[in-house]
């Protein structure tokens, strides 16, 4: 079976494999299939459930991040004040002949190789030159295409039997918490930073989504908003990931039309400005260790700045984490948008809900105001009957644009009156301020966890001896163990049960497996990513212990039935290695 392989890609070959196993598939298949959406089987879905789990280690448990799970759909206000209204838009063409609709920057992309960059800067009439000069055509039908329109990629419904109670299915999980950010801040103590993750589905109807997994009308996202104070971010995890490399691919580099990376430690990407914020850095580190521990190489990732026009309308700076798939190309598996306050602010607008908070300082600080103190027995003499009026105004006037006017100009024109240095005296006092009010700023770490399952898949997938194997990390593999009788009779069945069963109630994934011949149920289980087989065989009978088998080497150790437990927890938490399991065999 593997050998035909060698024809074809391995998109073609996980998705097969994918479909034939149980991971994934294409949903409604019965009415034909719709395109976009996918439906995870019993191996896909606990592959994703433990990709997830990766995350969470990896970022909740270190961090102290609050996780939410919010509502899918939104009432039309909440993404007027995102901005997603305005924004969330992407570029269409409709075939004159067949009517068929496609991304018409992603057509320019893969037709006529022009990077996304460039594309993104292009007006629709801009994008028109383009496909003509290319003579692009409909892929289906060869046909020409009409005008590109921009089209709304979010679900638009209604809330209940009114057709007025616009609402869209969420984009992204971000709004859920931002939303909710003032009751969340209190979970938090009232203290800065905190963060918080959403993972849940998300909805953009993609225009005429091809790729799988890669693009989906209905996915997972993982959001993590992680607010701090902007002048004292109290970046605590620096310290832990200052030295980890990152291979970025920058803006300006972009614009010159060269991929170079540039690899640098977060310390240096801070130091020398390529990244604004500290904790973008360190989500960066961690996003690239994320990766690493679902089985994609350092070398086989990069971060790819985004140009201005490029990024969403809330980032000040983002990069894109990318992973090199070999159909694709790279592909964006998670986004890191310095969001500012951006969305706090504009639901604060929208809202009318106070969205600061109020921060004292751990020592009051003495702030210098200057006060304009009118003088009265000179303003009355110069504007007679106007001087009681002229002296509020001037109370009420900014102390600093008079103090600079008249020391420049040497008056401050008040409502057409000339105000003279003789007519004021200008004071310096000094209060103490205890704290500030301020609305936090944000940085976005973004994961698709269906991408991430593509990702892992391809990572894991390779052919040893004509036979396929996904060698999957072995804590994210979706079964760790499966349990074999050597033959179907003389009680190993019986036995192979009972080792079964003691393992399940260990808390471990197992299968038992008793049909074929041995070495195919070993073919079977390597297909699949099993990364360890548990023989049951003649010598168990007489000795309680089992062989196990590594699915990477092929190679067996011997062990004892009674320390599996301990040794497996061990293994799978990566603190032994196959070797430690027990005694080798000769193969
Ligand atoms: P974005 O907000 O566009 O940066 O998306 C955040 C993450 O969601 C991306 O890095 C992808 O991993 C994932 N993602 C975005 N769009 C899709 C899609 N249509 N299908 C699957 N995953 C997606």
């Amino acid at each position: 079976m593997a050998k035909k392989e060698k024809t074809r890609d391995k998109f073609t070959i996980i998705n097969e494999l994918a479909r034939r196993r149980g991971f994934f598939w294409q949903s409604y298949k019965i009415y034909g299939g719709v395109s976009g959406f996918a439906t995870y089987g019993p191996l896909g879905a606990k592959l994703k459930q433990n990709i997830e789990r990766k995350l969470r280690e990896l970022f909740v448990n270190k961090l102290g991040i609050l996780e939410i799970e919010s509502p899918i759909i939104a009432p039309s206000k909440v993404f007027e004040a995102s901005g997603h209204v305005d924004h969330f838009k992407e570029p269409m063409v409709e075939c004159l002949k067949c009517k068929k609709r496609f991304r018409a920057d992603h057509l320019l992309q893969e037709t006529a190789k022009i990077s996304a960059w460039e594309i993104e800067k292009m007006s629709l009439k801009e994008l028109r030159t383009a496909i003509e000069k290319h003579k692009i055509k409909c892929p289906e039908c060869n046909g020409a295409f009409g005008e590109p329109k921009q089209f709304l990629t979010m679900f638009k419904t209604t809330i209940g039997p009114y057709s007025k109670a616009v609402a869209y299915g969420r984009p992204e999980a971000a709004q859920g918490i931002f939303v909710e950010f003032k009751r969340l801040y209190q979970m938090a103590r009232e203290k800065l930073p905190f963060g918080v993750l959403q993972i849940g589905h998300a909805l953009r109807n993609e225009i005429s989504p091809r790729q799988g997994l890669i693009r989906l009308r209905e996915f997972t996202i993982m959001d993590l908003e992680f607010f701090f104070d902007p002048e004292e971010p109290n970046c605590f995890l620096l310290k832990d990931v200052k030295n980890e490399k990152l291979r970025l691919l920058l803006a300006k580099d972009k614009l010159k039309g060269s991929e170079k990376i540039t690899e640098v430690s977060v310390k240096e990407a801070l130091e020398k400005g390529y990244i604004n914020a500290e904790w973008q850095a360190v989500f960066m580190a961690f996003a690239k260790k994320l990766l690493v521990s679902l089985g994609v190489p350092e070398e086989k990732q990069r971060f790819i700045e985004k140009l201005p026009w490029e990024r969403a309308h809330y980032a000040l700076q983002s990069f894109d984490q990318e992973v090199l798939v070999e159909r694709w190309g790279w592909v964006e598996v998670s986004g890191h948008a310095y969001r500012t306050d951006y969305d706090l602010k504009r639901h604060m607008e929208f809202s009318g809900e106070d969205m600061s908070v109020y921060k004292e300082f751990e020592k009051p600080k003495e702030k210098e105001t200057i006060v304009i103190k009118p003088i009265m027995a000179k303003l009355g003499p110069a504007f007679k009957s106007k001087a009681a009026k002229i002296s509020e105004m001037i109370s009420k006037a900014n102390p600093t644009e008079v103090e600079e006017s008249l020391k420049k100009k040497g008056f401050y024109m008040l409502d057409g009156y000339k105000i003279l240095p003789e007519h004021v005296e200008v004071l310096r006092q000094k209060v103490l301020e205890r704290g500030k009010h301020f609305i936090p700023h944000v940085v976005e770490p973004s994961f698709g966890s269906d991408r991430l399952v593509y990702v892992a898949l391809e990572y894991a997938y390779h052919v040893k001896d004509d036979r396929a194997i996904l060698g999957f990390p072995r804590d994210i593999a979706p079964i760790q163990l499966s349990v074999y009788p050597l033959v179907s009779k003389d009680g190993l069945p019986e036995k192979a049960l009972e080792v079964y069963k003691m393992l399940v109630d260990e808390g471990f994934v197992v299968e038992y497996d008793e049909g074929g011949s041995i070495g195919r149920r070993y073919a079977r289980a390597d297909e699949v990513g099993i990364p360890l087989g548990i023989t049951v065989d003649y010598e168990t009978l007489k000795n309680e212990t089992v062989t196990i088998r590594d699915r990477d080497s092929w190679k067996q150790v011997r062990s004892r039935i009674k320390e599996l437990p301990e040794l497996l927890h061990k293994y799978f938490r990566w603190k032994i290695n196959f070797e430690d399991l027990g005694v080798p065999l000769e193969s």
